[in-house]
């Protein structure tokens, strides 16, 4: 049964253009998409810059209304979703850690946001899962006492990964998150996340220019071009020798 489906989805953005901005346009950023992703599988969405792959990240969120088509999560079209409630189910992971953490807030205030926001278990269990987070991670309890500056780019994704994981998730959109790293810290990232994807039942959708990254951690993958999926398939088959 697939978590992700997408059916037709099109988005289009209309823009303005011309001297006075009076012309105006549509650009098809995202244009007639039919997928799916099954539960604990992961979907590559490659495909040049501009091609539409962070416009259908936010379709698949929730965050952007469609122009048509449907996009289905959990059996349920993502529109008929509590807003809230969704927002715990499908997490997002951002290239750049650094940006999307408050770097006045300690890390564990950080990974703890989200269980403050949906009022979940009482001031101990939320700091005792806190705990268990950045160990899953790979970070000690101590860290949580920290700041984002005093924390490397590699420790900074492992602080996003926990966020993301507080809520426990099933849907994980990853969003070049390797990308900003060092090569040497990229492999440890991307080994963490497979790994808690074979302990979480995670499912992730991944973007990612990178073909080795995506060759290595996808179970299939979909080449984009101008808003459209040129091609689908098994990794494996994709990047074959031929
Ligand atoms: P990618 O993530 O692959 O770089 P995007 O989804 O960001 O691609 O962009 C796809 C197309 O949609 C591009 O032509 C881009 O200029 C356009 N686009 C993206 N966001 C907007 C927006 N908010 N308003 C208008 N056009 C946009
Ligand atoms: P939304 O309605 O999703 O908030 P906006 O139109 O406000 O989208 O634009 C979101 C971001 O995309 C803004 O930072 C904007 O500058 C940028 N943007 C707008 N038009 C384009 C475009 N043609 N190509 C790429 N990015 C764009």
């Amino acid at each position: 049964m697939a978590l992700l489906e997408l059916i037709d989805v099109t988005k289009h953005y209309k823009v303005s253009g011309g001297l006075l901005g009076l012309t105006t346009g549509t650009v098809r950023a995202v244009d007639g998409v039919t997928l799916s992703v099954e539960r604990g599988h992961t979907l590559g969405l490659v495909g040049e810059s501009g091609c539409g792959k962070s416009t259908l990240a936010k379709c698949i969120m929730g965050l952007t209304p469609v122009t048509s088509g449907e996009v289905i999560f959990g059996n349920r079209s993502i529109s008929a979703w509590d807003e809230k409630k969704l927002r715990s189910k499908i997490q997002m992971i951002f290239q750049d850690p650094y940006s999307s953490l408050n770097p006045r807030q300690k890390i564990g205030s950080i990974i703890r946001e989200g269980l403050d926001i949906h009022g979940i278990g009482t001031r101990e269990e939320r700091r005792e899962k806190v705990a268990e987070l950045l160990k899953l991670v790979g970070l000690r309890p101590e860290h949580g006492d920290r700041y984002p500056h005093e924390f490397s780019g590699g420790q900074r994704q492992r602080v996003a990964v926990a966020r993301c994981l507080a809520l426990d998730p099933r849907l994980v959109v990853c969003d070049e998150p390797v990308s900003a790293l060092d090569v040497s810290v990229r492999a440890q990232v991307l080994g963490l996340l497979k790994e808690l994807q074979e302990r979480m039942g995670l499912t992730y959708v991944f973007i990612s220019h990178d073909l080795s990254v995506v060759s290595h951690i996808c179970d299939r993958v979909a080449v984009m071009y101008l808003g459209r999926i040129m091609e689908i398939g098994e990794s494996r088959t994709l990047f074959a020798d031929p």
